[in-house]
């Protein structure tokens, strides 16, 4: 079903809707470089088929081939005046041809048809003038097709496969977004043309000048020689970059469906989860670029994203920070492989699922620990945790979560890390859903190794994470058992290979990383970036104490970050339907004894976003 994301369709004319294999102009071409002695091939005359007719006599001038022919024949270089000779020759045949090839196409009326009835416009670019195009035009609408709107190529600055035509096009019907326009063509500077106005480009093989052949001939193939020669159109449209190639009209509406699915994802929601989150088109964008590993270029690029991320919570003369492959799991085990010593006990506390996601991860090390637990709505107590370490003094290394997400609380970072690090002990923090967000003075605060990633506050997109420590603990061989998440080993690969990642890296992740960062200072850093999801915090204990739901995380533990509500006598799935049907993805609750949920209010979200939600939550519960 056409859902009328799509508002135009924008169709070329000979060899797309009409002239089935596009022979009008083709006479036309071999009769003007007749006129000087120059036999061209038909292939010749049609390869730059689609562009104004005057540019395509100029293209076909300067194929090599024919630039020796005419010094061959007329014993000098082909100039201007030529050009116009065979361009007058070209406009007289033509004429005389046209009305010849105004045969619409199989398909294209009830294609048509069948698209305005879904209430999309039909525009029309063609590489004709207006003076050829008048020609042709009533005897086409007498037979059944007449479309919207219609550019010729000299009523634009430039033709094909400049966008011109289409932007006009797109004028006159009055659209504004190209995401929401499709050009249909049937040669290679058709699609180029859709694709440099940024429309979506479908090419159509039967019957195009690319495949050059008329209905009879293409009856009379063999099987395998048709065969043979939809590969070549279909490969010269995948190589000018098609959006969508299809074989004729009738496939359109699906292809069309196809796109609204893509734009309809696009469009999508807000994602009040816990990561991957919402992020900014500039960060998507960033993407866009390919880029090889090795390259000088990308490598000055990982070195400052090196860089700005170990700036965050640690200055860089004692610090540096490691990327990693993975999502935020992947730095967290990699510091437990890494920085404790097999033999040296390790103290986990934990008051979440990611601390025990944790100890789970060092039993599987290998790693001698021991374990403090507290109840998932209640911070972690420094008295409790310092009575344990003075009465076990064997324990070397202590680690927690800073920010809880499975509950929505934030831990006393610094006052756990001054009193673990003024016993001399190793401190080790899961710092993934607070960095970037959240004040952290490794420095400081005697904080040794801190892990995160990506996609939470820094905004990026999942797929790496990282670790920031001390260069001391990086430099020393490490303990890791596992030859990917060894970090010295990667430290020295990035720094001493001057920003080479060992293993194949997330190279388009990475340049969304380093727009991230970009994007995170130009919003104004931490102060900012905090003060925003404060904001939306506020926005969202307001809305939600309005309509009488409770938070479960007493407000001196609770974040800014995500928040876990009570779901009473809500039922979670359809609440979750009827928010993702208006825009809004929330998350299940993790606490283990009573039945939740959670909004994050970190990412590209504001409070307005947050109150929206909460307008949309009004209207669920009230129907
Ligand atoms: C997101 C998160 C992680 C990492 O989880 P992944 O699914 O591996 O990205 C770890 N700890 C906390 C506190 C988190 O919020």
């Amino acid at each position: 079903m056409i859902k009328n994301r799509i508002e135009a369709v924008i169709f070329d004319w000979a060899g797309t809707t009409i002239d089935y294999g596009c022979f009008a102009p083709l006479c036309g071409f071999i009769e003007g470089f007749k006129s000087k002695n120059v036999e061209i091939t038909l292939e010749e005359a049609r390869k730059p088929m689609g562009m104004l007719k005057i540019d395509h006599v100029r293209a076909i001038s300067a194929m090599p081939r024919i630039q020796h022919e005419f010094m061959k024949q007329n014993s000098r270089d082909i100039c201007e005046a030529d050009i116009q000779d065979i361009y007058h020759r070209f406009e007289s045949t033509l004429t005389d041809n046209l009305l010849c090839y105004t045969d619409i196409k199989p398909k294209v009326i009830e294609t048509v048809a069948l698209l305005r009835e879904a209430g999309i416009k039909i525009g029309s670019t063609s590489g004709y003038t207006r003076a050829m195009m008048e020609q042709i035009a009533d005897k086409v609408a007498e037979n059944g097709y007449q479309p919207d709107t219609c550019v010729c190529a000299d009523e634009v600055p430039k033709g094909r496969p400049h966008p011109y035509m289409m932007w006009k096009n797109m004028a006159e019907l009055g659209i504004s977004d190209p995401r929401h326009v499709i050009k249909v063509g049937d040669t290679v500077s058709d699609i180029k043309e859709g694709l440099s106005a940024n429309t979506w480009s479908v090419g159509v093989i039967m019957g195009s000048s690319e495949l050059g052949l008329t209905e009879q001939q293409v009856q009379q193939l063999s099987d395998e020689q048709l065969g043979s020669e939809i590969r070549r159109v279909r490969s010269a449209f995948y190589a000018a970059g098609a959006d969508y190639i299809i074989m004729d009209m009738g496939e359109l509406p699906r292809v069309i469906e196809k796109i609204e699915e893509r734009l309809a994802q696009q469009e999508a929601h807000k994602l009040l989860t816990p990561g991957p989150l919402t992020t900014r088109q500039s960060v998507k964008h960033a993407m866009l670029a390919d880029h090889c590993t090795w390259d000088e270029d990308y490598k000055a690029i990982t070195r400052s994203v090196l860089r700005d991320i170990t700036e965050i919570s640690a200055n860089t003369d004692d610090f540096a920070a490691v990327l990693l492959q993975g999502s935020g799991s992947y730095a967290v085990e990699a510091m437990i492989q890494c920085f404790c010593r097999d033999d040296e006990k390790l103290l986990i506390i934990e008051n979440g699922a990611y601390g025990k996601r944790m100890i789970k991860q060092a039993e599987l090390a290998g790693k001698c620990f021991v374990t403090m637990s507290f109840d998932m709505c209640t911070a972690i107590d420094v008295n409790a945790v310092e009575a344990r370490l003075i009465s076990e003094p064997d324990i070397r290394a202590v680690m927690f979560v800073h920010s809880e997400t499975t509950s929505g609380l934030i831990n006393p970072i610094r006052e756990l890390s001054t009193l673990a690090h003024s016993l001399g002990k190793l401190v080790l923090v899961d710092a993934m859903s607070s960095f970037a967000a959240y004040e952290i003075d490794m420095e400081k605060w005697g904080i040794d190794a801190l892990a995160a990633s990506a996609n939470k506050c820094l905004e990026g997109l999942p797929g790496l994470s990282f670790v920031v420590a001390r260069k001391e603990l990086l430099e020393m061989e490490s303990s890791s058992k596992s030859l990917c998440l060894d970090l010295h080993d990667q430290y020295l690969g990035l720094y001493e290979g001057g920003g080479k990642f060992r293993f194949t890296s997330p190279t388009n992740i990475l340049l969304a990383l380093r727009q991230a960062l970009d994007d995170y200072r130009m919003e104004g850093g931490l102060t900012a970036r905090s003060a925003r999801y404060h904001c939306n915090h506020e926005a969202l204990m307001k809305g939600m104490g309005a309509l009488g739901i409770r938070s479960l995380v007493p407000e001196i533990w609770q974040s800014d970050i995500i928040t876990t509500f009570e779901l009473g006598a809500l039922n979670f799935e359809t609440m979750y339907g009827y928010l993702k049907s208006h825009g809004f993805v929330i998350y299940p609750g993790k606490l283990t004894d009573i039945p939740s949920f959670r909004i994050g209010t970190i990412g590209d979200i504001f409070p307005n976003d947050i109150e929206k939600l909460c307008e949309t939550l009004r209207d669920y519960m009230k129907g």
